[in-house]
């Protein structure tokens, strides 16, 4: 074999748990390490290792692509209850993902991965749709109350110098119910940015929606900061590259959604993004097939797959099977940041390696041979499932 390509910067490699750090391995071992001389800045989030270092490992590894701009993660356990004492851990640690999110300040794009042979729910769909998801506020971080009998709720701003600011929100004439949400700007825009930043980098239209004619203040301070940062920053930018951004109400979004056959960005308020990159994630085939990326706005990207640690897999495999778990939102949470790394190092054999591998994956999956999740959702010729070391020789033979 000719030489291996060579990195000139180090990305960030995050590791995990269970089934998932079990492909991780596999993956490396079969498909990068015997084509790329890897450099990586290695980082243990398995779940014993958090506990072990009260977690600094999840925050360190979070710093790191900040410094280096560039990660790949395995997916994580998150820890409730009964991780607790299957893994007799010294107190509940957050969410790794959300450790991670807190610290680059950014916003989860997922897409799904397009396969000839396994059609989306959805018959005009020809396109990928991307979810851009803001992470911060609304519902999410709301104050409610049950409100007992009759009386008058009214919202207070209490400004540093006590001044007040009130306006009324109901007045009761019976027992109900009360909620209070806010935004930021500083966040609204941090978000716009990454939907714009991202959209420019995988060539997309940008659309946003939100309901700011019942909402006129609330959805139309949304609308406003998005115009004002496309307007201020990305227009020439889009116009450069041929793209557009694109306002709509909410319900005209969904409709067109639905209707239209796909290829753009979708950017989404807290609670639609939550609702619609399900949908859009269920409808496009199989969670094993999505991709997930963390764009923070001043660029420093991070990629994983979709879906969690794939627990049941992992207890089956414990016992001696071969399962058959599908790799490829890995391997592809994997391409993502060595071609990411290739554009920021200007190092296009590896970009270019990142493309070969994308390829003779989908390649040996529309050639028949597929993981059962995807064998499944096959039309057409019955396919041949492999278990996920057989799927991964099937890739690396392609290769
Ligand atoms: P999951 O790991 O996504 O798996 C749920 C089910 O989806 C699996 O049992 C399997 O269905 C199917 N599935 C998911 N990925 C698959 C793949 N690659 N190939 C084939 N089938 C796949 O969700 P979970 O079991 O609810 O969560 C397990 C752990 O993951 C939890 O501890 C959770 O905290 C963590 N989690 C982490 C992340 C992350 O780090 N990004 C995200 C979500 C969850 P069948 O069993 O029917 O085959
Ligand atoms: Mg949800």
């Amino acid at each position: 074999m000719p030489g291996k390509i060579t990195m000139d910067r180090a990305l960030v490699e995050i590791d995990g748990d269970e089934m998932t750090r079990v492909l991780w391995a596999l993956i490396k071992e079969k498909l990068i390490l015997p084509f790329v001389d890897l450099k990586t800045e290695y980082y243990d989030l398995s779940l014993e290792n958090r506990d072990a270092t009260d977690d600094s490992v999840t925050v360190e590894s979070a710093r790191a692509i900040r410094r280096l701009g560039v990660g790949v993660k395995c997916a994580t356990i998150t820890s409730n209850a009964a991780r607790q004492e299957e893994y007799r851990l010294k107190r509940l640690h957050p969410s790794p993902n959300a450790t991670i999110r807190a610290i680059l300040d950014g916003t989860v794009f997922r897409a799904p991965i397009p396969v000839r042979g396994i059609s989306p729910t959805v018959s005009t769909w020809k396109k990928p749709i991307v979810i851009g998801r803001h992470a911060y506020g609304d519902v999410y971080r709301a104050a409610e109350m049950k409100i007992p009998g009759p009386g008058r709720v009214e919202l207070v701003y209490t400004q540093a110098d006590g001044r007040e600011t009130r306006t009324g929100v109901a007045d009761f004439t019976g027992p109900g119910i009360v909620q209070g949400i806010h935004n930021l700007d500083d966040s609204i825009r941090g978000f716009a940015r990454s939907c714009f930043l991202y959209a420019l980098d995988v060539k997309l239209p940008v659309w946003f929606a939100a309901k700011d004619t019942i909402s006129k203040t609330y959805d139309g301070r949304f609308k406003d900061i998005f115009a004002e940062v496309y307007e201020g920053e990305f227009k020439d930018r889009f116009q450069t590259a041929g793209l557009s951004y694109f306002y709509t109400l909410i319900d005209d979004a969904v409709a067109r959604v639905i209707r239209g056959e796909g290829g753009f960005l979708w950017a989404c308020k807290n609670y639609d993004g939550d609702v619609m990159s399900d949908m859009i994630a269920s409808a496009s085939g199989s969670l094993a097939m999505m991709t997930s990326v963390l764009v923070s706005p001043s660029g420093a990207v991070e990629y994983e797959a979709a879906h969690g640690t794939v627990q049941r897999h992992y207890y089956r495999w414990k016992k001696g099977e071969r399962t058959s778990t599908n790799p490829v939102a890995l391997i592809f949470a994997w391409t993502g940041a060595l071609a990411k790394r290739a554009e920021l190092d200007a190092t296009p054999a590896l970009g270019d390696f990142a493309r070969r591998l994308e390829a003779a994956t989908l390649r040996a999956i529309e050639e028949g041979e597929q993981t059962g999740d995807l064998a499944r959702l096959a039309v057409g010729a019955p396919a041949k499932i492999l278990d996920s070391w057989e799927f991964v020789e099937a890739v690396a033979g392609r290769l």
